[in-house]
């Protein structure tokens, strides 16, 4: 399996949200929580939009999300798991992808709690209402204090159970629980291959081998050594 982050969408032109260049150095993370959401949807959804609507819209996948891709093709990867809300692994061709965090491609009603693809619903008045009801609607991500969606902790949880491998790719661990993912594989005898920029709080505790360098061309290189 693989555990992937925003690092690995990093060389797609999006950015992370820790670290120089990051999202939160340049925005409030406050705005992003779903209580002050609710109480000022005209504020933070320009803000919604500006981040992971009409940048997150140009993005194309890279050289890691395809290699992936490739890899589970011919069999060799059981799926990902994704903290991403960016669907890249998706537009790469990935077909097991458990979007930990939910994705930007979905919105919920926050008053009758249907679910509408985001290509269908209009961004031009802001915020976007619910064509059935009229209630505000809510980029089905996970916002600061709201939970995982139980289905998709199961389904990540499994495919952990299952993996002899886990490649944890452009993450710092630091979100949990989503950051607890590897060490499901870890703790069942299996192997961590980590892929970072620098050193995170896997490598030294969990990871058994640890790729320095870009996910581009480091899981490039991961993958034809598998697949030759
Ligand atoms: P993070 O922002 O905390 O950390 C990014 C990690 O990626 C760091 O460890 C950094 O060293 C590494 N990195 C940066 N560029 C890299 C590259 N080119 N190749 C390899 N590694 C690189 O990200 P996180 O650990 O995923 O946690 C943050 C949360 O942010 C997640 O919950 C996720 O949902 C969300 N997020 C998602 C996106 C996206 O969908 N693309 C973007 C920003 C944040
Ligand atoms: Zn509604």
């Amino acid at each position: 399996m693989a555990f992937t982050g925003a690092g690995i969408s990093v060389e797609s032109g999006i950015p992370p949200f820790r670290g120089p260049g990051g999202i939160w150095s340049i925005y409030d993370p406050e705005k992003f929580e779903k209580g002050y959401f609710k109480r000022h949807p005209e504020e933070v959804w320009p803000l919604l939009k500006k981040i992971f609507y009409d940048s997150f819209g140009r993005a194309k996948p890279n050289a890691a999300h395809l290699a992936l891709a490739e890899l589970e093709q011919a069999d060799k990867l059981a799926g990902i798991v994704t903290q991403n809300i960016d669907s890249l692994h998706q537009a790469a061709g990935s077909q097991v992808v458990h979007e930990y965090h939910g994705s930007t491609r979905r919105m919920q009603c926050m008053q009758c709690r249907t679910y509408f693809d985001a290509d269908a619903i209009s961004l031009d008045t802001l915020p976007p209402r619910c064509p059935s009801c009229g209630g505000l609607l809510k980029p089905d991500f996970v916002f600061f204090g709201e939970g995982v969606a139980s289905d998709v902790h199961y389904a990540a949880t499994d495919l952990a159970k299952q993996s002899d491998v886990c490649l944890v790719i452009g993450t710092g661990g630091q979100v949990v629980p989503a950051g607890r993912i590897p060490y499901i594989v870890k703790n069942r005898g299996g192997v961590i291959i980590e892929i970072n920029l620098s050193d995170t709080g896997y490598t030294y505790t969990t990871s058994d081998y640890f790729l320095e360098g870009k996910a581009g061309a480091m899981v490039s290189k991961l993958v034809r050594c598998v697949l030759g």
